[in-house]
């Protein structure tokens, strides 16, 4: 016998979601008020607000300033189930979606929006050396290994009198890399200050690498080379046009040189989630699904494929892998079904740019503004903005305050909060020989 909520399932389409960031939370919002049976899954129980991460990164915040049980997120929307799954398989001639745990789901829509990961273009073995920032997980390792550096060389100076070069090496001038290489230099500079004996962490080095001319590419050229300075004004040393050649757990090796290496973060390459092939449709070379004006792979109608691990063209280049882009997709999904309830025709999708923007260290900031004026900023101002915009995108009241609270603790005390390392004491790796003239690239011969 069916029980009431398989009755009201059978008469009600069933919208399966897959992924609680960006794009499948504002689709499951947009879906609160129809007349459907959602079920959103994601293998994590948190949304993360991954514009934050590199503050989780470099101490600044914790990761439950910019984390929120997906569930609570949703727990106003009554037709919304969500659970924790991951998953593995999708026949969509069949609609069905297969779970690690939950075994098959059977859906009449189907919203894919699981995001994207690094990309290591083929070399995965540099991950270990040089982990990327993605996840929570991902960035309480990096604080780890930032602020582990520092222990490291403390205690090789009270043994030995010396210590390795605290060299702190980002691959990737993005805006990750950017606001990674600042916040570093501000650890450096500010916030480690007076609590060292042996050590100076303002010696410290911060290495930018980017093998492209300019860094910042999707970003005005004016910008970019106002980031370059801005940059340098921190003591980042900017490497342009040099490509890794190999990642090692003490270097980096460069067709520019080989650079002695602390700490290597990766920040260079991104790759559609792995789901998205598991559609069998037509995906570009970084994994993302073809989609059409509809969000829809060409000829499933009752298929959309949302944020980063879609590849949709609008005035004949790909939609950024950006946050509001991703939420706008999620709400389009949500409308054409909304459409197609009223007997109505979709409309196509449309991004609504309205600009980027990063920071640099604590007082910087590069933004290319589109609305409500178009203009380019820099510096204090720039930066200003960055911070309302951030605040008022943060997920829930709570997040908003500690993180407010958190900035201006920050700001007006040179002070990183959340100074943890999290695993115990490792045994050190041999230091690296110091010469007289002091950490140095070393060019290749
Ligand atoms: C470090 C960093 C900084 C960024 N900074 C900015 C910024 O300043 N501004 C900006 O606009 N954008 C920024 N972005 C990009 C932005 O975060 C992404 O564009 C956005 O998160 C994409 O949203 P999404 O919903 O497509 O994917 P995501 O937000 O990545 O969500 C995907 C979800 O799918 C889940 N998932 C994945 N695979 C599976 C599976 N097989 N089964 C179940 N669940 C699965 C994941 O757990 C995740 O919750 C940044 C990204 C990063 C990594």
């Amino acid at each position: 016998m069916e029980t009431p909520a398989q009755k009201v399932t059978a008469k009600r389409p069933r919208v399966l979601i897959i992924g609680g960031g960006f794009a499948g939370l504002n689709a499951a919002k947009e879906l609160s008020s129809l007349p459907v049976d959602v079920t959103l899954i994601d293998r994590k129980n948190h949304h993360t607000f991954q514009p934050l991460l590199y503050q989780v990164a470099t101490a600044t915040l914790s990761p439950g300033n910019i984390a929120q049980p997906i569930r609570r997120i949703l727990s106003h929307c009554a037709n919304v189930k969500v659970l924790m799954d991951e998953l593995t398989a999708v026949d969509l001639s069949a609609k069905k979606a297969q779970f690690k745990n939950l075994g098959a789901v059977d859906f009449d829509y189907f919203i894919l929006a699981t995001g994207a990961r690094h990309s290591y273009f083929g070399n995965d073995q540099w991950e270990k050396f040089a982990p990327g920032l993605k996840t929570i997980e991902d960035a309480v390792e990096i604080r780890s290994r930032i602020l582990s550096a520092f222990e490291v060389a403390e205690t090789e100076m009270a043994k030995t009198g010396t210590h390795k070069p605290l060299n702190f090496v980002i691959i990737g001038g993005g805006p990750t890399g950017v606001e990674m290489a600042g916040a570093i230099s501000d650890i450096c500079r500010m916030s480690m200050r007076g609590d060292y004996r042996l050590i100076d962490p303002a010696k410290a080095r911060i290495i930018l690498i980017e093998g492209l001319p300019r860094i910042l590419g999707p970003y005005p050229e004016d910008l970019a080379a106002s980031a370059v300075l801005q940059l340098q004004e921190l003591g980042v040393e900017v490497m342009l046009s040099a490509r890794v050649t190999d990642v090692q757990s003490d270097a980096v090796v460069t067709d520019k040189g080989v650079v002695p290496a602390s700490v290597i973060m990766w920040a260079a390459g991104v790759q559609a989630s792995s789901a998205g092939k598991m559609l069998n449709v037509e995906c570009d070379r970084r994994g993302c699904v073809l989609v059409d004006d509809f969000l829809n792979p060409p000829g499933q109608p009752d298929v959309f494929v949302c944020g980063d691990v879609a590849h949709f063209e609008q005035d004949g280049k790909p939609v950024p892998g950006v946050a509001p882009c991703a939420m706008q997709m999620g709400e389009q999904a949500a409308r054409a079904i909304a459409c197609d309830l009223a007997g109505k025709a979709r409309t196509k999708f449309r991004y609504d740019d309205k600009g980027d923007m990063a920071t640099i260290g604590r007082r910087r900031a590069v933004a290319n503004l589109k609305w409500p004026v178009k203009t380019h900023m820099s510096g204090f101002l720039a930066w200003l903005s960055w911070l309302l915009i951030h605040i008022l995108s943060l997920i829930g009241l709570r997040n908003r305050l500690a993180v407010f609270f958190a900035w201006i603790w920050t700001y007006l005390r040179s002070e990183s909060g959340v100074r943890l390392i999290t695993d115990d004491v490792a045994e050190h790796p041999t230091p690296l020989a110091v010469t007289k003239d002091g950490p140095h690239l070393e060019t290749k011969v």
